[in-house]
C-alpha cells in the first residue's frame, strides 16, 4: 500500500475516528527521532478513543524463533503487558503464533470461548487478566514481521467486523512507518559514512564546476590551505585565495579541463604554512547527457615527502655505484698487486727447481709449489666470488673452438689425474658444433672447477666428460655437458647446499681434501649467465655426475664427415682396451666419420676378433691398442701380433696414459706406426688414422712416433723474443726461465722503449706487460701496429693481470695476438714460443762458430787473426749450398752425390782444424757409403747443431 491510498484509507472511516485520523497522518509523517514517541502516542489515542485497556507491538527478531514488543500502551488502572521490553520465545504461545501466521487477524470476544488446542493461550491470557482481545498481524512487502494486540481487561468486547477491518488498516501504518524509517535510518547511517570518510580522508578531494569556481570539497582539501569546507565550497578561486594561489590553481585547472579525459597532474603549491608542496593530483571529468562536463572531480596526495626520499634513494644509488666501482677499481688493483708477487714466487720456485739441489729441498719446494697454487686458486676464487657480488662480472662474446676448450680443460687435469692412476675421458658428441660465440675462459673455468672436485673426490676409477647438444633454437645451440666420477660422492642432504657459497658437503670433508667451498658457487652463477642451470645426481659411497646446460650461439656447425675418411665404408677398426668408457670414446669418433669399429676389452679378445675376420669383409686393418691392459700390455699384444702373419700387416696405434708418454715414444720398436696420449683428442685420433691409412701425409715423415722422436734432434731454432716489462722480479724471472730452455731475450722497461725495439729489429715474438709507466702495453701495441701497417703482424703476447673482465678483448683491440695472465704459466709460454718458430727455417749463428773455431786455427797456422778470419768467411759463404746438397742427397736417398757432398765438407773443416765438424763428417761419409739413411740423418743433425 502507498502512502497516498493508506491517507485515504483512513479519511474513508467512520468520523469519530478522525480522531485517529489527525494522529495518525502525525504519525505517517514522522521523522526517525520522533518515531518511539509518535508511536507511543498514536497507541494511546487509539486506546483512548477505542477503549481499550492495552495495545502492543511485537516485532520478530532476526531470528524468528525470538520476539520483542517494541511499544506498548496501557491505562494508568492497569499493569503493562510487559514491565521490560526484552527478547521472548515465540513458540510459547503456539496456537496464537499459527493463527497468525494463516489469519489475518484473530479474535477473542472473551478468553472462556478459547478453543481447546490453545490451552497455553488460555492459561496465560488469564494470568495477565485479559479478558477480550484482537490480534492483528503486521506484514511488509507480504512478509510477517510481528503483529500488534488491543486488549481489553476489563470487559468482553463483540468484535465487529467494521472495527477490526478499520484496525487492520491502521495496523498497516504500523509496519509501513516502521519500514520507512529503518530504511531511512540505514540511508542516513550510509551517507553519514560517507561523508566521513570523505571528510576524514588524507586526500585531498574536490569537485569544481568550471576552471574557476569549487562545486564541493572535503576537509583535507579546505585545510591544505587553512580553510573551513564552506569557505571554498561554491566559491570563485580569486574570492578565496591571493591572486598568485589563484592563479596557479586556475592555470591548473584549465589544463585539466582541456584533457577533457581522466588525467594526471603534478602541482607545486604553498600551503597554509606557506611551505611549498607538491601534490599529485588526479581528475575525472562528470559528463552530463550532452557530453559537456558537469564536474570536474579531482583528487590530490601530498607527494613532497616521498619525492624527496626518491631523491635521496636517487643519490643514495649514485652514490653506492660510485663506491661499488671504487671496489671493483680495488678488486682490480688488488688482483694486480697479489698476482704481481705471486709471479715472484712461481717464478723463483721453477728456477729454484732447475739448480743442483738434496732430494729433501726439493721436496720442500715442491711442497711450496704446490701451496702457491692453492694460495692462488684460493685468491682467483675469492676475486671472482667478489665480482659476482658486485655483480661485476661480465661475460665475454668471442669466437672460439669448443672442442679446444673442452680438451684444454681436460688436459690441465690430465696430470693430477695420472698421478691418482684416474682414467679421464672425455667425449664430444656429434652435432656439437665445432665453433660458438661466447667466454671462452668462463667455460674453461666451469669444467675445470667439475673435473677437479671430481679428481679430487675420486680415489679410483674412472672420470668421464660429455658434451651433448641437446637443442637448437634460431642459430643458438642448447649444449650439455657431463662430468661423471666414481668417487666418494655426496649424501642426499648435501646436495642442495654445495652450490651455496663457502659450502661443503661436511666438516670432514673439509677436513680431509681442503677446499674453499666457493667453486661450485661460482660455477653455478657462471652458468647461470651463460644461460643455463646446474644440477648434481649422486649416490654416497658411488659416484657423482655434475650435469650443466648452457646456450652459446653456433659460429660453425659440426662439420658433418670428415672428407678423407668419405669412401673408407669398407675400413674395419679394432679397439683393443679395458676400459669400456675409453672404448666408447673411441668408436664414436671414429663412427661420426663413417668408420667400422670393433671392440675388445683385452689383449686374448683383441687377437681372437683378428683372426676371426681375417678372411671376411670385416678385415680388421687398424688395431688401436691401449698401454695398459690387465694380462696382456700393449707391447706385447703388438709382438704377438707382428708374429702373427694374417695379422702383422694391420696398422698399430698405441694408447698411452700421459704418464706412460716414454712407452709412445719407443712403441715404433715393438710395430706401431704411432701413439696417443690420452684423454683421446679427436683430431688427434682422425690425423693418426688418416696417416696409417695413407690417406694423409703426417706432417713428419715416419708417422706421429716418429714426429716426438724426430723434435727430440731438431735443429735448435734461437727465436728472437722481446720482452717488455716493468718489474725488474718478472724480468729476472722472465730471463732465467728463457735460460733456463737456452733461449734468450731483449729487454724493454716501458712501451716506448719496445716501440722503438720493434722498429730496429725483427722479433719473432713479443711478450708486452700491459699496466707501465710511461707507456702501457695497449698504446704500444697500437703503435707498434701503426707501424708495420700491413707489411708485417710481428706476434705480440699480452702479459695481464687478468684483474677486470673484459681485459682479453681490451688486449685483441688493442692489436695483441693472444694473452697470458700472471703469474706466468712458462709452459704456456714455451709452447707459444715454439708455435711460432714452428715454421721458421734454422738459422746459423755464423759469428759465435767463427768466434769459438778461429783461436784454434790462428794457432795451429800462424796466420794473422785478420787473414783467418777471411779465410773462414768464404769458408762459411760456401756452407749453405754444402748443407743444401747434402740435404737434397739425403731426400734422394742419393748416397753416391752426399758421399761427395760430405767429402767436400770434410776436406774443409779439416783445412780449417774445425775439428768437430771434421770428425762428424768422417763418420757420416762412412754411413754414406754404406747407406744407413737413419744415421746420416743423425750425424748432419749433429753437424747443424754445432753452428748453434
Ligand atoms: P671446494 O671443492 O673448494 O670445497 P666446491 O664449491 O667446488 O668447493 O665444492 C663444494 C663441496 O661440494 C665440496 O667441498 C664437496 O663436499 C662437494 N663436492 C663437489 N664436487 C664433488 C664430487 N665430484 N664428489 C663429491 N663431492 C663433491
Amino acid at each position: 500500500m502507498s502512502d497516498e491510498e493508506f491517507r485515504i484509507n483512513a479519511r474513508g472511516s467512520d468520523s469519530y475516528l478522525k480522531l485517529i485520523r489527525n494522529t495518525f497522518e502525525n504519525f505517517l509523517n514522522v521523522d526517525s527521532i520522533n518515531y518511539d514517541i509518535e508511536l507511543k502516542n498514536t497507541l494511546e489515542e487509539i486506546g483512548v478513543v477505542l477503549e481499550f485497556d492495552r495495545i502492543y507491538i511485537y516485532y520478530f527478531s532476526k531470528d524468528p524463533t525470538f520476539m520483542r514488543i517494541e511499544c506498548q500502551w496501557n491505562r494508568d488502572t492497569v499493569k503493562p503487558k510487559r514491565e521490560f521490553q526484552e527478547e521472548e520465545v515465540v513458540y510459547t504461545l503456539p496456537w496464537l503464533t499459527r493463527q497468525i501466521k494463516t489469519s489475518n487477524f484473530v479474535v477473542i470476544d472473551n478468553i472462556e470461548e478459547l478453543p481447546t488446542e490453545a490451552m497455553f493461550e488460555a492459561e496465560v491470557f488469564k494470568n495477565e487478566g485479559i479478558i477480550s482481545a484482537l490480534i492483528i498481524p503486521l506484514t511488509y512487502e507480504e512478509n510477517l514481521i510481528g503483529y500488534i494486540g488491543y486488549e481489553s481487561l476489563s470487559r468482553a468486547i463483540n468484535w465487529d467486523d467494521e472495527q477490526v477491518e478499520m484496525l487492520r488498516k491502521i495496523s498497516k501504518a504500523f509496519s509501513y512507518t516502521r519500514m520507512r524509517i529503518g530504511k531511512e535510518k540505514s540511508y542516513e547511517s550510509i551517507i553519514e559514512g560517507q561523508s566521513i570518510l570523505l571528510n576524514n580522508s588524507q586526500s585531498q578531494i574536490w569537485a569544481l564546476s568550471n576552471v574557476t569556481s569549487y562545486a564541493t570539497v572535503n576537509e583535507s582539501h579546505a585545510s591544505f590551505f587553512g580553510k573551513n569546507k564552506s569557505d571554498l565550497e561554491y566559491q570563485d578561486l580569486y574570492d578565496i585565495f591571493d591572486i598568485d594561489t589563484a592563479n596557479i590553481l586556475s592555470q591548473n585547472n584549465w589544463e585539466l579541463f582541456q584533457k577533457n579525459e581522466p588525467a594526471e597532474k603534478e602541482l607545486e603549491i604553498k600551503n597554509s604554512k606557506g611551505e611549498n608542496r607538491l601534490l599529485k593530483i588526479k581528475s575525472k571529468p562528470q559528463k552530463d547527457e550532452t557530453g559537456n562536463i558537469k564536474y570536474l572531480i579531482c583528487t590530490a596526495e601530498d607527494i613532497t615527502e616521498q619525492k624527496r626520499a626518491e631523491i635521496e634513494l636517487c643519490k643514495a644509488k649514485e652514490e653506492a655505484e660510485a663506491a661499488n666501482i671504487a671496489k671493483s677499481q680495488f678488486l682490480a688493483n688488488m688482483s694486480h698487486e697479489i698476482r704481481t708477487p705471486m709471479n715472484g714466487i712461481f717464478g723463483f720456485l721453477e728456477l729454484l727447481q732447475s739448480t743442483n739441489l738434496s732430494f729433501e729441498q726439493k721436496e720442500y719446494i715442491r711442497d711450496a709449489k704446490s701451496a702457491s697454487e692453492v694460495l692462488l686458486h684460493i685468491i682467483n676464487d675469492i676475486l671472482d666470488f667478489s665480482k659476482i657480488e658486485a655483480k661485476k662480472l661480465t661475460m665475454e662474446s668471442i669466437r672460439f673452438n669448443l672442442r679446444t676448450i673442452i680438451e684444454d680443460a681436460v688436459s690441465l687435469l690430465v696430470p693430477r689425474a695420472t698421478e691418482k692412476g684416474l682414467e679421464l675421458n672425455v667425449m664430444i658428441k656429434s652435432g656439437v658444433p665445432e665453433e660458438v660465440i661466447g667466454d671462452p675462459s668462463r667455460l674453461r673455468q666451469v669444467l675445470t672447477n667439475l673435473i677437479s672436485n671430481a679428481v679430487k673426490f675420486t680415489e679410483s676409477g674412472e672420470i668421464s666428460i660429455i658434451a651433448d647438444h641437446l637443442e637448437e633454437d634460431n642459430e643458438v645451440a642448447v649444449l650439455r655437458f657431463e662430468v661423471r666420477d666414481t668417487g666418494i660422492g655426496i649424501h642426499k642432504e648435501d646436495i642442495e647446499n654445495i652450490f651455496k657459497s663457502f659450502s661443503q658437503a661436511d666438516a670432514s670433508t673439509t677436513r680431509k681434501y681442503g677446499g674453499t667451498g666457493l667453486g661450485l658457487a661460482i660455477s653455478s652463477e657462471l652458468v647461470k649467465m651463460m644461460g643455463g642451470d646446474i644440477s648434481v645426481e649422486s649416490t654416497f659411497g658411488e659416484g657423482s655426475i655434475f650435469k650443466f646446460n648452457i646456450r652459446l650461439k653456433i659460429a660453425k656447425r659440426a662439420s658433418e664427415q670428415n672428407f678423407m675418411f668419405e669412401k673408407l665404408d669398407d675400413m674395419n677398426i679394432l679397439v683393443v682396451d679395458d676400459s669400456e668408457n675409453n672404448r666408447a670414446v673411441v668408436k664414436s669418433y671414429l663412427k661420426e666419420v663413417g668408420l667400422k669399429v670393433f671392440e675388445a676389452k683385452d689383449a686374448g679378445n683383441g687377437v681372437t676378433t683378428i683372426i676371426s675376420n681375417a678372411n671376411t669383409q670385416n678385415k680388421i686393418s687398424i688395431a688401436i691398442i691401449d698401454y695398459e691392459m690387465p694380462g696382456i700390455s700393449g707391447y706385447e699384444l703388438a709382438t704377438t701380433l707382428k708374429n702373427i702373419p694374417i695379422a702383422k700387416d694391420i696398422k698399430l696405434i698405441l694408447l698411452t696414459s700421459s704418464a706412460q708418454r716414454e712407452y709412445g715414444r719407443n712403441a715404433k720398436q715393438y710395430g706401431f706406426s704411432s701413439y696417443l696420449t690420452k684423454p683421446i683428442r679427436r683430431d688427434d685420433l682422425l690425423n693418426c688414422i688418416a696417416v696409417a691409412l695413407g690417406l694423409k701425409k703426417d706432417d713428419e715423415e715416419d708417422g706421429v712416433a716418429e714426429k716426438h722422436l724426430i723434435e727430440e734432434i731438431h735443429d735448435p731454432i734461437k727465436p728472437r723474443i722481446l720482452l717488455v716489462e716493468d718489474n725488474e722480479v718478472n724480468r729476472k724471472i722472465f730471463i732465467s726461465m728463457l735460460k733456463s730452455h737456452n733461449m734468450t731475450c731483449d729487454v724493454s722497461i716501458d712501451g716506448s722503449q719496445a716501440l722503438k725495439a720493434v722498429s730496429e729489429k725483427d722479433y719473432d715474438i713479443v711478450f708486452m706487460d700491459c699496466q707501465m709507466p710511461v707507456m702501457d702495453g695497449y698504446e704500444s701495441t697500437a703503435r707498434i701496429r701503426r707501424l708495420e701497417s700491413n707489411k708485417k703482424n710481428t706476434k705480440i703476447i699480452a702479459v695481464t693481470a687478468n684483474a677486470m673482465e673484459g681485459d682479453s678483448t681490451k688486449c685483441i683491440d688493442a692489436g695483441m695476438d693472444d694473452y697470458i695472465s700472471k703469474p706466468i704459466d712458462f709452459e704456456i709460454v714455451f709452447k707459444m714460443i715454439e708455435e711460432c718458430i714452428k715454421n721458421k727455417k734454422p738459422e746459423i749463428d755464423y759469428f759465435n762458430f767463427i768466434e769459438s773455431n778461429i783461436d784454434n786455427f790462428v794457432d795451429t797456422t800462424g796466420l794473422e787473426r785478420e787473414d783467418a778470419r777471411e779465410i773462414f768467411e768464404d769458408y762459411i759463404r760456401c756452407l749453405p749450398d754444402l748443407f743444401g746438397g747434402i740435404e737434397d742427397a739425403i731426400e734422394c736417398k742419393n748416397f753416391e752425390k752426399l758421399a761427395k757432398v760430405i767429402h767436400e765438407l770434410k776436406g774443409s773443416s779439416g783445412t780449417l782444424r774445425i775439428t768437430s765438424i771434421h770428425e762428424l763428417s768422417i763418420k757420416l761419409e762412412e754411413k754414406a757409403k754404406e747407406q744407413k739413411l737413419d744415421e746420416c740423418i743423425e750425424l748432419f743433425t749433429q753437424i747443424k747443431g754445432l753452428f748453434h
